[in-house]
């Protein structure tokens, strides 16, 4: 149910990203959360956190901020299998989101306040705790006001104010990837994919 329109999007033909198997809920000593840095038609980072044997997926265009003044547009999209949390690579160019991905954070998570994550997500705040390499402390995902269908899938994903908050910029300050501590540059060469492009998402060296 929760992966058809994932699946309905790729072909697995053509892209190396995973199939994923169909999601069997079940209980885990802790839940996982990703953030990718994706350098497709537009440079962004999905960010995903694990929940009913699904990955709950935004793509934030700027990327997450430790900064509580900065509100990070959060566009709600496809449920994506587990599997595809370690997915580091290049989907070729044509394909859906083509472009080189890096896994950028990961960790775990939990949420705060509340046990009823479903309930959160319906009335449009969900509040939790990252426990990642880059993202740490307390953060919050809101859906915008504004309502209606059209404007279901936008949220606003936001640092809170604790010892973790910092106006440093954690993209600039660690761009590399936690798996394999390569750039998008890196990533791009050993997979295939456009160097110039992934190196524009690099950002000045
Ligand atoms: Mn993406």
């Amino acid at each position: 149910m929760a992966l058809t329109r994932y699946k309905a999007k790729r072909n697995f033909d053509l892209t190396p990203e995973p199939a994923g198997a169909e999601p069997e809920p079940h209980a885990r000593a802790a839940l996982s959360f990703v953030v990718q840095k994706h350098a497709a038609s537009r440079l962004h980072y999905d960010f995903r956190l694990e929940w009913n044997g699904v990955l709950l997926s935004w793509a934030v265009p700027k990327g997450p901020s430790l900064d509580p003044s900065q509100k990070r547009l959060a566009m709600a999209v496809e449920d994506h299998p587990l599997e595809y949390g370690s997915f580091e690579g290049t989907i070729p160019e044509g394909e859906y989101g083509g472009g080189t991905v890096m896994v950028w954070d990961t960790g775990t998570w939990e949420p705060e306040g509340t046990d009823d994550v479903d309930a959160a997500l319906t009335q449009g705040e969900l509040k939790f705790a990252l426990h990642g390499k880059k993202l740490r402390g307390s953060w919050v995902l809101v859906r915008t006001r504004g309502m209606g269908k059209s404007n279901a899938a936008s949220w606003l994903l936001i640092k809170h104010r604790d010892r973790y908050a910092t106006a440093d910029d954690i993209a600039a300050a660690k761009p590399k990837s936690v798996l394999s501590r390569r750039s998008m540059a890196g990533i791009a060469r050993a997979h295939g994919g456009d160097v110039e492009k992934a190196s524009q998402a690099d950002g000045p060296a």
